[in-house]
């Protein structure tokens, strides 16, 4: 390790000015080592180069002023409980008048003769001019004027008990001892055709922009420093997606399968009805990734109800038609047990054997299961995802199917491998992703999607309404009762332990059977119930038994009754959008007209509004993941705990999306022009999939 390594790898906690606290304020927002802290960038510039003397303040506009504390106290205001706190600041040219409100703690934060940097809307009162709610730090004396005040100035994001301030000095500090050869990831070729800065160069200019710098492009996060910086990030990693992929097209399955007639007679054999085209199109394309020599990576997408299963069926089937085993693998017990017994059902008439292998799966049983799969007695095994996992050992895995896993399969494809084995392997979802993600976020996995839906589909009725409004929702769902229908009603439960809302779907249920629907049967599921117990409820529900089923989002994915056709939705405002859509995704399965409920509690926020709008704007899933994206941003669009979804410290998937895209052609140029040596590719990867946290560590 050279000594410029060093002091990027030193570990926060040994830069003065952070102890224990502060080292672990910032570990907890994943800020460990000063790269960790100098690859975050400032949430925003501020432009301190040019402070107002307080005399040439106008109304109406946002200003910078630096002085000290003239005096300042808190003051009650006629409305109870309403307190202001209101400072007198001053600088050479004059004085102004500072008011917070309600804010009282400020009086512990601020006293007479602090020199103070105040940014913020400037407005005409009563008694003059004023400074209302201004964003403030206070200055040392003996430090300031070159790293807070006089310039253009960063200012980062609280992180616990790390103040903007507090970090913009130890940034200062750490670029300070940035050594001038500093290894630059980007090779030079690149770095020299772009004109970007060197790393070095880039870093302390992102942080301490240059004099003149353009403070609207630093804010844009366009200057070439940024620029160069989150196209390195990029550029890493699309560089890892090449390898990745060129190291899976050097891999070779066991065996290529092969398609005949006898096989095409089969499958027809199989299906109980016609594809549609998007459905033959992508089985195409899985079936000739299948007669390849190179394991097959495939994401299957498709809106919900699209009829992906059936997809993945006549994919298994060639793959035992040619003598090799298939796991199909489901995010859950009930959809593992939902997914056995279509498939069983699909199946009855071939010559293949199906099991199911779940944790609820007794022992004696699965060591029979066990050894009939090790001895290729039984073709095909569905299971959760722990398939994979522990001690089932296959005679001969062709194939890996795994459902409603938005997670990229990485995971599972590292176990395989882990045992040596090299299946092909279908990763299927119904989270579409918005077309301006799906490069970066697949970019290892071929992608098919179906767009069209099985034929006679209704687009599915959706209805906003608040709670008070209930009655009018339950006479509906009376009168599709009496029709033969079948309904849902979900209940949020944020965790599963989450005790109290247990009790609100229990007593839901209750109070729907006895007083609401008392002609019809309700039952109840959730996920701490006892694997038989739900299997019971899930089954009566199927066959039509039940007639309501109360539940909680353990039915959120892939639960198929064609014949329900209203979900009411309770608490709408606590899901979210695409959560939301998989639910709706639930009815609307068949050719009845179906309905969808989304009753919530007033008052909505603006986003809780803006979901339920897109859900009864539109049922087209791309369009939803696409309003989703917008409303929430990219960072919270997967879910912060998705294994397998990149996490980027610079590069924001929309804002850059043009740079992603440079990176990735530069990334394959880069391959095929300067044909690294796998070692260097290795250097440059150093802990790649850690890094961009595709992998679950740990
Ligand atoms: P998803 O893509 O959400 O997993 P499923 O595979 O569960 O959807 O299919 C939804 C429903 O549509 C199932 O009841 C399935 O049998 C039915 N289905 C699928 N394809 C067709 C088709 N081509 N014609 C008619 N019904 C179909
Ligand atoms: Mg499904």
């Amino acid at each position: 390790m050279t000594s410029s390594d060093d002091v990027l790898a030193t570990p926060l906690q040994y830069l003065k000015g952070v102890g224990p606290r502060r080292a672990a304020d910032f570990a907890h927002v994943g800020l460990v080592t000063v790269e960790d802290l100098l690859y975050r960038f400032p949430l925003r510039y501020e432009d301190r180069s040019r402070l107002q003397p307080i005399a040439s303040l106008k109304a109406g506009q946002s200003a910078s002023v630096t002085g000290r504390i003239l005096s300042c106290h808190l003051r009650s205001t006629r409305r109870p409980g309403f307190k202001i706190f209101e400072a007198l600041v001053g600088d050479p040219s004059g004085a102004l008048r500072v008011t917070w409100l309600n804010q009282s703690f400020l009086r512990d934060v601020f006293a007479p003769g602090q020199h103070v940097v105040l940014f913020g809307p400037v407005e005409m009162r009563v008694g003059g001019l004023q400074l209302t709610n201004p964003q403030y730090e206070i200055l040392d004396d003996e430090e300031g004027e070159t790293i807070h005040t006089g310039r253009i100035v960063p200012v980062y994001e609280k992180t616990g008990s790390v103040t903007p301030k507090i970090q913009r000095k130890l940034v200062y500090a750490a670029v300070q001892r940035l050594p001038a050869d500093l290894p630059d990831h980007l090779p030079e070729a690149i770095r020299a055709r772009f004109d970007y800065p060197s790393r070095m160069a880039a870093l302390v200019a992102a942080h301490f922009p240059p004099d003149g710098a353009s403070l609207e492009a630093l804010n844009q996060f366009a200057t070439p420093a940024q620029q160069r910086l989150i196209f390195e990030e990029a550029f890493l990693f699309q560089t890892g997606v090449m390898a990745r992929r060129r190291s899976a097209a050097a891999e070779r399955k066991p065996m290529p399968v092969g398609v005949d007639d006898r096989i095409r007679e089969s499958a027809r054999r199989v299906l109980p009805f016609k594809l549609t085209p998007g459905q033959k199109q992508a089985l195409k394309e899985i079936v000739d990734d299948l007669q390849r020599p190179q394991p097959m990576n495939r994401l299957l997408e498709g809106d919900v109800g699209a009829g992906k299963t059936i997809v993945a069926l006549l994919a298994a089937l060639v793959a035992m038609e040619n003598g090799l085993q298939v796991a199909f693998m489901a995010p859950t017990e009930i959809l593992a047990e939902q997914h056995f017994f279509n498939i069983s059902q699909l199946l009855r008439t071939s010559r293949f054997r199906v099991a199911l292998l779940t944790g609820a799966t007794a022992s004696a049983r699965r060591r029979e299961q066990l050894a009939e799969i090790e001895a290729g007695t039984i073709h095909l095994v569905v299971g959760t995802h722990a398939l994979v996992q522990g001690d089932v050992r296959f005679k001969q895995l062709g194939l890996a199917v795994i459902d409603e896993q938005h997670r990229f399969g990485v995971l599972q494809r590292a176990l395989l491998r882990a045992k040596g084995l090299h299946p092909d392997v279908l990763v299927m979802t119904a989270t579409p992703i918005p077309r301006t993600l799906a490069l970066t976020v697949y970019g290892d996995l071929d992608v098919s999607v179906i767009r069209d839906m099985p034929p006679g589909r209704l687009p599915i009725r959706t209805l906003a309404k608040p709670e008070s409004r209930r009655d009018e929702v339950y006479q509906f769902v009376r009168a599709q009762l009496d029709a033969g229908r079948q309904a849902y009603v979900i209940y949020p439960l944020v965790e599963e332990s989450d005790k109290v809302d247990l009790k609100a779907a229990t007593e839901m249920a209750d109070h729907l059977a006895q007083e609401i629907f008392p002609a019809y049967r309700v039952g109840l599921l959730h996920g701490r119930m006892k694997q038989d117990g739900k299997e019971h409820v899930m089954k009566a529900f199927a066959a039509g038994e039940l007639h309501i089923l109360v539940s909680t989002t353990v039915v959120e994915v892939g639960v198929d009754v064609p014949n329900a056709s209203v979900m009411i939705v309770e608490h709408a405002e606590r899901f979210g959008l695409s959560q939301l859509h998989q639910l709706r995704g639930r009815v609307g399965r068949d050719r009845h007209q179906s309905f969808c409920f989304l009753l919530y509690q007033a008052p909505l926020s603006d986003e809780a509004r803006g979901r339920l709008k897109a859900m009864t704007d539109t049922t087209d899933g791309f369009e939803i993941a696409d309003r989703d994206l917008a409303l929430r941003g990219p960072g919270d669009f997967f879910g912060t705990r998705q294994a397998g979804v990149p996490t980027f410290r610079l590069v924001d998937l929309i804002r850059d999306r043009a740079l992603l895209d440079l990176a990735q052609r530069e990334a394959a140029q880069w391959f095929d022009r300067a044909a690294p040596t796998p070692a260097a590719v290795d250097r440059l990867l150093h802990g790649w999939e850690q890094r961009f946290k595709l992998i679950e560590v740990g």
